[in-house]
């Protein structure tokens, strides 16, 4: 910012700033110094004797004896004189003329403050330009930790000072391993230098919203006890051109003199994606913010003690020049927790908080698979504010299953009134799902099914419990998990001889399953294992075009015909199962109508008395 505006230009400004104080103090300190010295109540006497005068008012306040009189001439003029005497001007005006017209006036006489004003401004005013003026020259080319003209600093940079520690981030243990020697090493750079180690400059932590990187990077900079200075790729996106890079360059300006230290640039993704990939095309705000990244990248000494984090959940989208050596070399993957790591989070999050004895920390943890850390934090949060409202002094286990439909699904909304009918369905409907994740082998048992409506467009549930937490999908298992999703479309088929609109996300999810299937996995024989994903992101962002779509019409109809014999014969298997099952089909439903709310084990138990 300072080398944009350039030292000329900065002094016409200065000397602008200066000509209004100057003008300022003149303006403000006529308005107390309208006085007349040389008037006297003598010229007084002679002026009303030869009726110049048309009105006198004494302005009076506490200290009488010494008044201010104004007197108002014929002509239009106006004369303010002090007078020692108020008493003498008194008596001249009523010996004189009648026609004059007199009044004491109660004025305030201008207060202590009021006097010093035009001083005080001009004094503040000049003690401003000083330091303007005083910061720019210690600046020097640029540095400088003026914090009043540096408007292309402030905003998107922060210091802190973290006391988060890796304790503090449950789970991610191989995360937090790759980065203890950074900590080591920021802790006593000297330690490594001395032995010609080389430290990576920059690691680029990647993985999901809410997983903990934000939390991760700090807690290095907590363990180490060095500066953590972060930065938010988001902030440039709408800022004017050259601020961006104008602020990475003192960003690291300051990292430099603050060394060791940790520099954190968050969302990472929003400037640094693939140059030249804007349909606008050319040389805009983020590339050339970019651009400054890349530079003090490379700018600066492997073993200076600055170890830039990052962080994103797009690294597939990132300008490769980032992924360099020299630059972001290492990367580390933070993924979403599993049912250990969930339940390590739970624990650090309910720390200061009162639970109840009926809150199993392990079962909460079971039912809340693909939840992130942020989620998990949420849940315990939104559990504290129930039992609050509930004005209980600590949280139960009923508080924890609210939020958690609140929270994993949406809120819990049992005020609309659903009609009989839509219940029915519902019913039905979830009862199908259920059944088919009881019935099929490669998909999860049931943990809980619901008819409560969550208020975001879901009439019910029916949730999962996860045993373990897989790496790999089998194809066995991708197909059952479409038979369970067309599970409730099959039950109102079976029961009610029609079909609702409420099965369209179950639909779509099947669809998206199949079409991995065909398109990703190889799955299907006549496609073979060949990837024809489209990059549908990479198409809005205008690269290569014209991949869009990399085969041909031939291929094209044999993936739709593989989608759509996969779809049917998985209708087929699951409607199978549910017509074996109808009585339990039956029983849920009605169970459900009853209660709204049933878990895993009641619905287990309406098979057994089957059996
Ligand atoms: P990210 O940067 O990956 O989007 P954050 O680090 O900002 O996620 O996480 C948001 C919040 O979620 C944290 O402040 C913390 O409360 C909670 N959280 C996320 N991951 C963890 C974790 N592994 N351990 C404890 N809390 C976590
Ligand atoms: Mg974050
Ligand atoms: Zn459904």
């Amino acid at each position: 910012m300072k080398k944009v505006n350039g030292n000329g230009r900065g002094l016409i400004i200065y000397g602008a700033l200066l000509l209004l104080g100057v003008l300022i103090y003149f303006y403000v300190s006529s308005m107390y110094r309208n006085e007349d010295t040389s008037y006297t109540n003598d010229r007084l006497e002679d002026d009303l004797k030869e009726n110049r005068v048309y009105a006198v008012n004494i302005l009076q306040n506490q200290e009488i004896p010494t008044g201010t009189v104004e007197v108002l001439f014929k002509d239009g003029t106006r004369k303010v004189y002090y007078t020692p005497d108020v008493k003498v001007t008194e008596k001249l005006i009523q010996n004189g003329n009648d026609e004059v017209s007199f009044h004491m006036l109660d004025v305030k006489r201008p207060s202590v403050l009021e006097k010093f004003l035009p001083y005080l401004i001009m004094g503040i005013l000049f003690a401003v330009l000083i330091g303007i003026l005083l910061a720019q020259m210690s600046g020097g080319g640029g540095g400088g930790n003026s914090k009043i003209l540096s408007f292309g600093k402030s905003r998107a940079r922060k210091i802190e000072e973290t006391n988060i520690k890796f304790d503090d981030v449950a789970g991610l243990v191989e995360e937090k391993e790759e980065l203890v020697e950074i900590v080591d090493f920021l802790s006593d750079p000297a330690k490594y230098i001395n032995l010609g180690a080389r430290i990576p400059k920059g690691i680029i932590l990647v993985g999901p919203p809410g997983t903990g990187k934000t939390l991760l990077a700090k807690a290095v900079a907590g363990e180490a006890g060095v500066p953590f200075f972060s930065i938010s790729g988001s902030d440039f996106v709408e800022m004017f051109v050259g601020v961006g890079a104008a602020r990475v360059r003192d960003l690291f300006q300051d990292a430099k003199k603050n060394s060791p230290c940790i520099v954190f640039i968050d969302e990472i993704d929003a400037v640094g994606r693939r140059r030249g990939s804007g349909l606008g095309g050319g040389h805009d705000e983020r590339e050339q913010t970019l651009n400054q990244l890349l530079v003090e990248m490379d700018g600066f000494d492997e073993n200076s003690g600055i170890i830039v984090l990052a962080a994103t959940n797009r690294v597939d989208i990132l300008d490769p020049a980032i992924l360099r050596p020299g630059r972001f070399d290492r990367k580390i993957s933070v993924n979403r927790p599993d049912v250990k790591g969930r339940e390590d989070i739970l624990k650090v999050h309910i720390k200061n908080k009162p639970i109840g004895d009926d809150v199993d920390l392990h079962k909460i943890a079971r039912t809340t698979a693909g939840f992130s850390g942020a989620d998990l934090e949420n849940l315990v949060n939104e559990a504290a504010i129930a039992a609050a409202k509930d004005n209980r002094k600590f949280i139960n286990s009923s508080d924890i299953e609210k939020s958690f439909v609140k929270v994993g699904i949406g809120t819990e909304k049992r005020s609309r009134v659903v009609p009989e009918k839509e219940r029915k369905i519902t019913a039905y409907h979830e009862a199908g799902h259920a059944i088919l994740f009881h019935e099929l082998s490669e998909v999860e048992s049931v943990h809980s099914v619901s008819i409560i409506p969550n208020g975001v467009g879901a009439a019910g549930y029916t949730m999962p419990l996860p045993e373990n937490d897989n790496i790999f999908n089998t194809k066995k298992k991708m197909l059952q998990h479409i038979m369970v999703d067309f599970g409730g479309r099959i039950a109102e088929e079976l029961i009610f001889e029609d079909v609702t609109t409420g099965a369209s996300q179950d639909i779509k999810q099947a669809t998206a399953t199949a079409r991995d299937m065909v398109i990703k996995y190889g799955f299907s024989e006549k496609v073979g294992p060949i990837n024809y994903e489209t990059e549908d992101e990479e198409v809005f962002l205008g690269r290569d075009l014209g991949h869009a779509r990399a085969f041909g019409e031939n291929v094209a109809t044999t993936i739709d015909e593989e989608v759509k014999s996969i779809i049917e014969y998985c209708y087929s298997e699951a409607k199978k199962v549910i017509e074996a099952n109808m009585d339990v089909l039956h029983k849920c439903a009605e169970l459900l109508l009853e209660k709204e709310k049933i878990d895993g084990e009641e619905f287990d138990a309406l098979f057994s008395k089957n059996d």
